[in-house]
């Protein structure tokens, strides 16, 4: 293809719009383009790297015995309304009337309109399992759109929804589409890490996030510098201390003190002249069936879904100010555990601890020399915190470490909550009516694409790992006028051309150094220049994006020695590079 007949408009300076690599590179190499906040234009350039994502995706969903379908991006609201969520899945779901006023939505996922398909056609227990998926457009009416195709509102998903008989066909299942996914981000060049993740109130079930490995991450991938536990923060589990503090300083006794106004960990620390460490906080939320306070350290911070696991509600949101006046007779600020009488939490970290200061349940007041045990008793002592780094691995004896990533996939079992609520069934071999076991699969094909070019670029533009790359080779004579070169370079194309290679010739009347800077920026694995030294003494040369190294090729040995190259790097697993 030539670079002249395809519209690649690079920019040379930094979009102030973008804050990330990726966003940045991506629109400065003229791949993308925003329409309104959240949604894009794929430009040629863009488009080719996201099929090639599409197409590995395809390629590997295919191999693990997948189906692909195509689902509608309308749905109608009465499937929602079956399943729940019309009313719970909030302003995420863009919701619109069409000219009869009947509700639809723009999917921001499929599991109704899937299980649907599969509660029609599915009747027996031969038909299954069943793997079904779709590459297709999502919306979501995110309220913070960044990062480019990062966080869209509109963007590519492949969604897979997997169907079995029992729980052993849907953990196979389960395991195939993990194993599926490993070779997915393998193949599309990417360093990554499988963590376990919360399966939210369903619970029972196992859910595991691909991330990503960088900088720019919005998550945090927890895990042990020793052994090979890896979780997302809201999962990161707590040991519970191996070695309880049994040497415990002597209860003193409990005292109030006035403390005016005083009412956060820092201001009350400061005042009483204490550690955070030396202070327990009390939150009060709401749930279900209720208000319930929850006790954790001054220098920790409750894990909400820990929180609403243990207590077993649906939802828990922090309480009123309202609230808390009522159920703890003192403003925000000033609530305490001794003597409150509601359902009382207490994370483990907190049994360890003596002679702690809490709120007394009282304006301006607090309480000193806290025992746990003498002076109230709580309903559960477990693990409600959130990881912090240098915490005890749950699973050994090493420490956890945290670090940015980005979430790429998602593979979670869902057990029956679709196949219940839309009465999806089989029948079993004795004829006996049973519901069908489900699990879901997500890949966010734009933010791979985003998520690669993070891993992949330096400070002069994208280095595509060869696997996305839209073209695989850049031919780029340096002046298009000289026409020894031009001639030779037209040779080279036509021949790679030929041979089925994905080549981009330069063929623009520019000067070199803006040909080169552009070369470098759309990060084009290959380079093949034709320069000086060819009309001198008659060699080409031949450079990776990502090496520095200048390899000198006669004219006749090119083609042959491009096609090797790229043979090389394609039995190599793609990751010979970076
Ligand atoms: P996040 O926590 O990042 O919002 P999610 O849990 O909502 O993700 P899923 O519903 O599991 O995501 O969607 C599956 C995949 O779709 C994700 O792993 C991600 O790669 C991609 N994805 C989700 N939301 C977006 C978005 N707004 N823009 C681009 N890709 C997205
Ligand atoms: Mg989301």
């Amino acid at each position: 293809m030539r670079y002249s007949k395809v519209l690649i408009p690079t920019l040379r300076e930094e979009p102030a719009e973008a804050e990330v690599v990726s966003h940045k590179l991506m629109l400065r190499a003229g791949m993308i383009r925003k329409l309104a906040a959240g949604v894009y234009n794929y430009l040629p350039l863009g488009l080719r790297v996201i099929r090639k994502v599409e197409q590995i995706i395809r390629e590997e969903m295919d191999r693990s015995g997948a189906l692909e379908v195509l689902m509608p991006w309308v749905q109608p609201a009465e499937l929602w309304e079956e399943s729940g969520r019309w009313e719970d899945y909030g302003k995420e779901l863009l919701r619109f009337q069409d000219r009869h006023e009947r509700w639809f939505c723009l999917g921001p996922t499929h599991e109704e309109v899937i299980t649907d398909i599969v509660r029609k056609d599915v009747r027996s227990y031969r038909q299954l399992p069943l793997n079904l998926y779709q590459i297709q457009t999502k919306f979501r009416d995110e309220i913070r759109p960044r990062f480019g195709l990062m966080r869209g509102r509109e963007f590519g998903m492949k969604d897979a929804y997997s169907f079995d008989a029992d729980e052993q066909g849907a953990e196979e299942s389960y395991r195939v589409m993990f194993d599926t996914y490993c070779r997915i981000f393998a193949r599309c060049g990417l360093k990554f890490r499988a963590v376990e993740a919360e399966t939210g109130p369903i619970g029972g079930s196992f859910s595991h996030e691909f991330m990503v490995l960088a900088e720019t991450g919005e998550d945090i991938v927890v895990s042990c510098d020793s052994c090979d536990y890896a979780a997302n923060l809201e999962k990161a589990e707590i040991e519970r201390s191996k070695t309880p503090n049994k040497e415990k300083a002597k209860p003193k006794p409990l005292e109030l003190v006035s403390t005016p106004g005083m009412k956060t960990v820092e201001e009350v620390c400061g005042f009483l002249k204490v550690k955070p460490q030396s202070l327990v906080k009390t939150l009060i939320y709401q749930g279900d069936s209720g208000p319930i306070a929850a006790l954790v350290r001054g220098d920790h911070e409750i894990n909400e879904t820990k929180l609403r696991r243990l207590v077993g509600c649906e939802r828990l949101e922090l309480a009123s100010e309202e609230v808390i006046e009522q159920v703890s007779g003192a403003p925000l600020g000033f609530a305490g555990p001794v003597g409150l009488k509601m359902r009382l939490i207490a994370d483990q970290g907190i049994e360890d601890m003596v002679n702690f200061v809490t709120g007394a349940n009282k304006a301006d007041a607090h309480l000193v020399n806290v025992n746990l045990g003498r002076d109230f008793q709580v309903e559960e002592l477990s693990d409600v915190r959130v990881a912090r780094e240098g915490d005890p691995c749950p699973r050994c004896e090493g420490k956890l470490l945290f670090n940015r990533g980005i979430e790429v996939g998602h593979v979670f079992k869902l057990g029956t909550k679709y196949s219940k609520a839309l009465k999806a069934t089989y029948l079993d071999e004795q004829g006996t009516e049973r519901l069908i076991i489900m699990g879901c699969y997500g890949i966010g094909v734009g933010r791979t694409a985003a998520a690669a070019i993070e891993q992949h670029h330096d400070d002069k533009g994208i280095i595509f790992p060869p696997a996305l790359a839209p073209f695989q080779v850049l031919i780029l004579p340096v002046n298009v006028k000289e026409e020894r070169l031009s001639g030779v370079a037209e040779n080279i194309h036509h021949s790679l051309e030929e041979r089925g290679i994905e080549v981009l010739l330069d063929d623009r009347d520019e000067r070199p150094g803006v040909k080169f800077k552009d070369a470098d920026l759309i990060g084009i694995p290959l380079r093949v220049t034709l320069g000086n030294r060819f009309i001198k003494e008659g060699v080409i040369e031949l450079k990776w994006r990502w090496s520095e190294e200048i390899d000198l090729v006669r004219e006749e040995d090119m083609v042959d020695e491009v096609l090797k190259r790229l043979k090389s790097i394609k039995e190599g697993g793609d990751d010979e590079h970076s």
